[in-house]
């Protein structure tokens, strides 16, 4: 007899009085600026499954927002960190070289170099640092000031890192004077297309809208950098038409702007490529890596060009930056997205389990779409999934969004809202079949309780 697929075991009432009782101290004790959007303090986990110190198991469709991208205490990861941890935990990747980032740099080189081309890697700790990273080598690099970025961003809560962000002003509010000369374009969003476009036009709208600015507002030879998600995450999981970042590329060329991808969201295999931007004809200068590069150890990377990472010896550095029980982590993780180390019910490699397993995933979103008229758009590529909800006139409704996100959690479905009035599905990218189906009967089941 075939063995029923795993569920949710919820005690009820949630939450849980040990959740209840962590959560008052976390009140108490930490930042006020802390979200909380519903009751979950975890314990552990395995896989797609995270278990609350109540002992409530739940289904992680959101992945610590992207990260956990092998899932809960993989094995092949925990034993590559504990390795390492035995060997050496610090010396200083600044002033001494160690082999295991060394590796690491060239393996994910290797995703994106072309003939003739070589990159380097620079190592941080964080997203944030990366795009401090890539916008601090562009200005150096071109001896020009100005950064575009788009509406809807979010590139991180440093002081460079928030200014270039485009999308909730609490991020700025109270926090400012910011970084000078930053200046925001929308982004080509084919379901809600700016500047009076189409979902089809919506790119070219955009490259002309910059290029417009380059006639009286910002001298184009002023701009260092342009800035952009190849997917829009924090902004509503979104996906710019086929020919934007091609036409952005060429605008960049023109005008000698070096162009960074920020792949913190959408990279590492998430999108069912190593890279989004690898779903378009196109290569950037500097590409900004962090989240899912080590399966929820702290490492970032930005990667350049060699042409273009011309700063001097000592001109940026960072203690932590490339811990190497991080780049223990890392390794493993490129193993399991690679295919290198199979996991059980998952194909060749987790990047291509994330496409076939995202593809089904969208394919039965958008049969609810016709039973649930409230959802007005699913987009994404592989497990990079955005659920639009929309009001009867087609307006975003953040409300409803807010409402379903918790009926799902009640459910043992583990969300994360993004956007003004979107889901974000983001899973661990083992999620097989068996699971997607266990996680879009709790999302039908949740939708209909609405
Ligand atoms: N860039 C993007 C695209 C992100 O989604 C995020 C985090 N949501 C960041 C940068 C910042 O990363 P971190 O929180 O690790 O600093």
């Amino acid at each position: 007899t075939a063995t029923q697929p795993r569920q949710p075991e919820l005690k009820t009432p949630l939450p849980g009085p040990k959740t209840q009782a962590i959560m008052e101290r976390d009140a108490q004790h930490l930042s006020t600026s802390y979200m909380r959007p519903y009751p979950f303090v975890p314990d552990h986990g395995e896989g797609v499954w995270l278990t609350d110190v109540d002992g409530n198991t739940m289904l992680d469709f959101f992945a610590g927002i992207a990260v956990s991208t092998t899932g809960h205490a993989h094995p092949h990861v925990v034993k590559a960190v504990q390795e390492q941890v035995t060997k050496f935990s610090h010396v200083c990747l600044t002033d001494y070289p160690q082999e295991i980032t060394t590796s690491l740099a060239e393996r994910l080189v290797k995703h994106v170099e072309k003939p003739g081309e070589k990159w380097r890697v620079f190592f941080g700790n964080s997203g944030a640092e990366a795009v401090e990273a890539a916008i601090k080598l562009a200005r150096n690099h071109t001896g020009r000031t100005h950064v575009i970025s788009t509406l809807g961003s979010f590139h991180g809560r440093t002081y460079g890192a928030i200014t270039l962000t485009g999308s909730k002003t609490k991020y700025k509010r109270g926090f400012g004077p910011l970084l000078p000369n930053v200046t925001h374009v929308p982004y080509p969003n084919p379901f809600r297309p700016p500047l009076g476009s189409t979902p089809e036009t919506c790119g070219q709208a955009v490259i002309d809208h910059i290029e417009s600015l380059f006639v009286g507002v910002i001298p184009a030879d002023e701009v260092a950098a342009i800035i952009i998600e190849p997917m829009q995450g924090e902004g509503g999981y979104i996906v710019p038409p086929a020919d934007f970042l091609p036409k952005l590329r060429a605008l960049c060329d023109k005008y000698g702007i070096v162009l960074i991808f920020d792949e913190v969201q959408a990279g590492m295999g998430r999108s069912g490529k190593m890279f989004s931007f690898q779903h378009f004809d196109v290569q950037p200068d500097i590409i900004t890596l962090a989240k899912g590069i080590a399966s929820g150890l702290p490492i970032s990377a930005m990667l350049a060009k060699e042409s273009v990472m011309t700063w001097p010896v000592g001109s940026h550095g960072s203690t932590f930056g490339g811990n190497p029980v991080a780049a223990a982590a890392a390794h493993a993780t490129l193993d399991l997205l690679e295919g290198e180390v199979g996991h059980p019910g998952c194909g060749k490699s987790l990047m291509d389990n994330a496409a076939s397993v995202g593809a089904y995933i969208m394919d039965e979103l958008r049969k609810m779409q016709a039973e649930f008229p409230f959802l007005g758009d699913v987009r994404g590529a592989g497990l990079f999934i955005g659920l639009e909800f929309v009001k009867p006139d087609g307006s975003p409704d953040g409300k409803l969004r807010d409402r379903a996100s918790l009926a799902m959690f009640e459910r043992g479905l583990l969300n994360l809202d993004c956007g003004e009035a979107v889901i974000r599905i983001s899973p661990p990218l083992i999620l097989t079949r068996e699971e997607a189906e266990t996680g879009l009967k709790i999302m039908r089941e949740a939708l209909a309780s609405l």
